[in-house]
């Protein structure tokens, strides 16, 4: 079998291909907001809860019981802020997650917030073998419908791993979004081989995830090195440049993550913020898509 070109042998529609097959196209920065407002908040929540573990054949109790942290106290205490400030989020669930914890699903949907698609166990979409990303995520997909209620309209990739195969589910699934590429920091609407879709990206970025601050690996130098007061501040920086510019704030977080004592006052200060500026509108992601896809200029 004759050995790959290598890139630098690549011919010109090689490179194009590779670079074109979910790519930014038209902005959908809309010109204003839901009410006038001048800039747009939206929360997310990935649920993974013990998918993390599960998803890497990691059988260890002590990393299981910290996923369902995120379930028995990160969780209760994200619903609680949210009530408090009067505010609706995104919440992508795992499917098993949701199916270990169907009441917590239920709850949380049943408060009017949004449940979108986050894989089936957490898998990596680029590492499957052909044709198991497409049946995980339509297994997924008829799942948190059945638990929550609603069939969801929008997908985050575990792990922000977008596939080569990713756009082509996206369009089967008939989505309104996703919520995994990065290529600007309003929303925007995908392009397949140049074609525009109709399907609203709405970016999220590591800079604006609080798991990249925070995480740690007992057996390696992974350590959360970066204090929850300087998390603050780069999420402040973000959220004031949304505003300045009129734009969108988007921000990634997880129950065990961000739901600790030393943790979970950064976002309540961060809301209470956002809300004292009094024109910060706060929509979930699917508001959020639908907005910007009917308002942004033709
Ligand atoms: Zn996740």
């Amino acid at each position: 079998m004759a050995e790959a070109a290598k890139p630098w042998e690549w011919p010109e529609a090689q490179w194009r291909k590779i670079v074109g097959r979910a790519y930014a196209g038209r902005s959908l920065a809309p010109k204003s907001w839901p009410g006038g407002a001048r800039c747009a908040v939206s929360l997310s929540f990935d649920a993974d809860h013990e998918t993390i573990p599960l998803r890497d054949s990691d059988e260890s109790p002590m990393r299981i019981s910290q996923g369902q942290y995120g379930n028995r106290q990160g969780v209760p205490r994200i619903r609680k802020l949210l009530d408090r400030h009067g505010v609706r989020a995104s919440f992508f669930y795992p499917a098993v997650s949701a199916l270990l914890h169907p009441e917590e699903i239920r709850a949380v949907a049943a408060e009017g917030n949004e449940i979108g698609i986050h894989s089936w166990i957490h898998e990596a979409n680029t590492t499957l073998p052909p044709g198991v990303e497409r049946e995980l995520t339509l297994r997924a997909t008829d799942t948190l419908e059945k638990l929550a209620g609603r069939r969801p309209v929008g997908m985050r990739t575990a792990s922000w791993d977008f596939s080569i195969d990713t756009m082509n589910i996206i369009r089967e699934l008939g989505l309104l979004y996703d919520s995994s590429l990065m290529a600007d920091d309003d929303a925007y609407e995908l392009l397949a081989d140049g074609e525009p879709t109709g399907i609203v990206e709405l970016p999220p970025e590591w800079i604006r995830d609080d798991a990249v601050y925070f995480n740690m690996l007992r057996f390696s130098g992974l350590r959360p090195y970066t204090p929850p007061s300087a998390v603050e501040e780069i999420f402040m920086a973000e959220f004031e440049g949304a505003y300045a510019e009129g734009g969108l704030f988007l921000l990634t977080m997880h129950p065990h993550v961000i739901g600790h004592r030393s943790r979970i006052g950064l976002l309540d200060r961060l809301v209470a913020h956002a809300k004292a500026k009094g024109d910060v509108w706060f929509g979930t992601h699917e508001e959020v898509a639908r907005w910007c896809k009917d308002n942004a200029p033709a």
